[in-house]
């Protein structure tokens, strides 16, 4: 942005339709203006400033993976498999934590994450991964569940999270509790008993320290089906609490697939 802002007038006149430079700097960085679109610019000098891809999403997601991939692979593998529930090994390329993620298997090496000996190209299962690698989080669970509002900083997830998630598996799975539990079962999940009634509780291991706990009523004369999913307080020790709403989501669109 401000090797854009450099190229203008800096005059803050306005006639782009915006009222600074930094402000029409920001926008052509977002590619939601050209740098033409400043008549001061002449568009034959700029444009190969302009052809530069805008920085998208992805790309920011690729670099939060890459910082965090340098942190879990310092971290001593021994005792990081010990505190998060993984499993320890020296293999032919070296030092392994194998660590489930929502039932499947994954391979943390020096070099990076690995899903069945090839390089792990998802960002976020890495992002999620390095994290929960490099904290170490080594508190047992409290056996408090709570949902995910709870956590701080949780209030613009709370809403979408029970449309996206609860709502839906409590449509999905509505008179059929039998497909409920056998989902379940098919990804890893335990029945549990838990603090307060339902009609149906699932523990499912998103990370091995991090179990999910599905609460399902069914459905009865005055009362659609209903669905709650809660998390042990502890959770906010293994994972940002951002990168875990982002876990939760991911396992519900699994889950109702
Ligand atoms: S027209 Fe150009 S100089 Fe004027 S505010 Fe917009 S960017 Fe700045």
């Amino acid at each position: 942005m401000i090797e854009i802002y450099k190229k203008l007038p800096r005059t803050n006149c306005g006639k782009c339709g915006v009222p600074t430079c930094m402000a029409f700097a920001l926008k052509v960085k977002n590619a939601q203006l050209r740098l033409w679109d400043c008549p001061y610019i002449v568009r034959e000098d700029v444009e190969p400033v302009s052809q530069k891809p805008p920085v998208t999403m992805d790309d920011n997601y690729e670099r939060v993976s890459n910082e965090l991939e340098v942190e879990a692979g310092q971290v001593n593998f021994k005792e990081a498999a010990l505190a998060i529930g993984g499993h320890f090994e020296v293999g032919k390329s070296g030092e392994i934590i194998k660590v489930m993620m929502m039932n499947k298997p994954y391979e943390m090496r020096r070099e990076g994450l690995f899903e069945n000996d090839v390089s792990c190209h998802d960002s976020w299962s890495k992002i999620i991964m390095y994290d929960y690698i490099r904290r170490m989080g080594c508190k047992p669970l409290t056996g408090d569940w709570v949902t995910l509002g709870y956590f701080p900083n949780t209030a613009s997830h709370v809403k979408a999270f029970q449309r996206s998630a609860e709502e839906k598996v409590a449509t999905i799975f509505n008179k059929n509790l039998r497909g409920l539990k056998a989902r379940c079962k098919e990804l890893g999940g335990v029945e549990s008993q838990g603090k307060m009634k339902a009609d149906y509780i699932c523990r499912i291991d998103l990370l091995p320290r991090i179990p999910l706990y599905v609460c399902f009523w069914e459905a009865d004369e005055e009362f659609p089906a209903s669905c709650k999913l809660f998390l042990d307080s502890s959770a906010e020790t293994y994972i940002d609490i951002e990168y875990l709403a982002y876990l939760v989501e991911r396992f519900v669109e699994k889950f109702v697939k």
